[in-house]
């Protein structure tokens, strides 16, 4: 009998919410991991959550999956932080940002006492800004804090993309930058549909007047960065895109993949800006962060992204951490 401490490659996740749910529920469909803890305030639920989905092992993958406490992530590989508030109604993002804040001071010295070569995954909002407490709170390299960035609004753009100009978004390659949040952009110059700048594509498209160029653009880009918005608005919370997204960046961490996605990490001197969590595209694989691609953006991107930069400067100047 196999001992199950000895289960590999080992996910932990903290907090078993929608969020942290909806992502064990997609890892588990994946077959990515042979096992995974999950630790929430919430026990009784949590014990509930693992209990329901445990059952449904024989039709998918043969993993364990067990509800725990902080002891049970040892030897993690990976270990992803989905627990937190979210912003409640009339409430500022500071202040959302000041209470996760408090949770993380907790939730990051017991992930560190038990799991402190792990991979950090950081999902918890204002995401950017979390990922950087993290990093303040375990002192581990920033290869090994990634925050989830713009993953998921990259992901929304190219199924919007791909939806107007009727091309399978696995084609698309085109990415949300910046903050996870309000001041994101889309760099637009470095769009592109199977290996065609977007630019170039639309010059050359029968169907020009659909889109009214840069208005109808535009038009996505507001979509997507507004998106979170509209599903909260319509169903309460938003889960379902980000549980996928959390499975790729697994992927890419736990199957040593190399693979290039937006995730937020410590931007250290790129346009100038220094010492923030910001999403770029970079290379990801079992150790983590492997590089930051230095992308080439023009002039109104640049500027957007050094606006994304002041905006979380200032949210983790008035947290006391910078
Ligand atoms: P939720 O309220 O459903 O779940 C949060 C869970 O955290 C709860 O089960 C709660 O018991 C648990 N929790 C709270 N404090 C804890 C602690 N100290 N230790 C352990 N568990 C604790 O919320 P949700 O919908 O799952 O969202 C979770 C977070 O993810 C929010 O901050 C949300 O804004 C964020 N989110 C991020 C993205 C992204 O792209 N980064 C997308 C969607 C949601």
């Amino acid at each position: 009998m196999s001992n199950i401490s000895d289960l590999k490659p080992k996910v932990s996740i903290i907090g078993a919410g929608n969020v942290g749910m909806r992502y064990a529920y997609a890892l588990m469909i994946g077959g990515v991991v042979r096992q995974m803890v999950i630790v929430d305030l919430d026990r009784k639920k949590t014990e509930g959550e693992v209990m329901d989905l445990s059952h449904g092992a024989p039709y998918i993958s043969p993993v364990e999956i067990i509800s725990g406490d902080y002891a049970d992530i040892k030897d993690s590989d990976l270990v992803v932080i989905t627990a937190g508030k979210k912003q409640a109604q009339g409430q500022s993002r500071i202040d959302l940002a000041k209470d996760n804040a408090r949770l993380y001071k907790t939730i990051i010295s017991q992930v560190m006492r038990y799991a402190p070569s792990a991979i950090f995954l950081i999902v918890t909002n204002p995401v950017d800004v979390l990922s950087y407490a993290a990093l303040k709170f375990s002192g581990k390299s920033y290869t090994e804090v990634i925050g989830s960035g713009t993953v998921l609004d990259s992901a929304r753009f190219r199924t919007l993309l791909g939806r107007h100009c009727g091309i399978d978004p696995r084609n698309i390659h085109a990415y949300i930058l910046g903050e996870h949040g309000d001041t994101e952009f889309a760099a637009w110059s470095n769009a592109m549909i199977g290996g065609v700048l977007l630019k170039e594509y639309c010059a050359a498209c029968d169907d020009k007047h659909a889109c009214d160029n840069e208005k109808g653009l535009n038009q996505i880009f507001e979509d997507v960065r507004d998106s979170a918005y509209k599903i909260i608005g319509l169903k309460g919370e938003t889960s379902y895109g980000i549980g996928l997204a959390l499975v790729r960046i697994t992927q890419a961490i736990i199957k040593n993949e190399n693979a290039i996605l937006p995730v937020s990490s410590l931007t250290q001197g790129y346009l100038g800006v220094n010492d923030v969590y910001l999403s770029l595209p970079a290379v990801i694989n079992k150790k983590g962060i492997r590089e930051v691609l230095q992308l080439t953006l023009n002039a109104r991107e640049q500027k957007e992204f050094r606006k994304s930069s002041a905006a979380i400067k200032r949210v983790i100047k008035e947290l006391g951490l910078l």
